[in-house]
């Protein structure tokens, strides 16, 4: 894995918390994205060299409405870049984690994303991701 690519966090309502992270940052989000297939809009912050993520739930569908229902707003995961996506999901599940999906899927921010169970990484839920280059 090369660095910890963003922090992802949870919350209820989007607006809401993009000014409360403008303020905190002193400088507001550089873009807002839908994913259609995880039912999210998201919100990014670049904060120095670091990226906040913020995920607001477009459906009760939404892994962020049922995180939400069972939790409350905060971290939600830890999203690594990688360089190969594909050689790390087979490394890992060799190692025994287990991958909430078997093959890469389009994240936000042109990204191939895929995420491992928390219950195989001490809690906490992971996110590799690999930036989407053009061919
Ligand atoms: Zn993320």
């Amino acid at each position: 894995m090369v660095r910890i690519e963003h922090i992802g966090i949870a919350v209820k309502e989007l607006d809401k918390a993009n000014e409360l992270f403008t303020k905190l940052f002193g400088e507001s989000n550089y873009k807002e994205e839908s994913v259609e297939s995880e039912h999210v809009k998201t919100s990014f912050f670049q904060v120095g060299p670091n990226k906040i993520e913020l995920l607001e739930a477009t459906s009760e569908d939404s892994a962020i409405a049922k995180y939400l229902e069972k939790k409350s707003e905060g971290i939600h995961h830890i999203a690594f870049e990688v360089d190969d996506i594909e050689y790390e999901m087979k490394r890992l599940a060799s190692e025994g984690f287990q991958l909430l999906n078997e093959q890469p899927k389009k994240g936000a921010d042109n990204k191939l994303v895929c995420f491992l169970h928390p219950k195989t990484t001490n809690g906490v839920l992971i996110e590799l991701c690999q930036e989407i280059k053009s061919k």
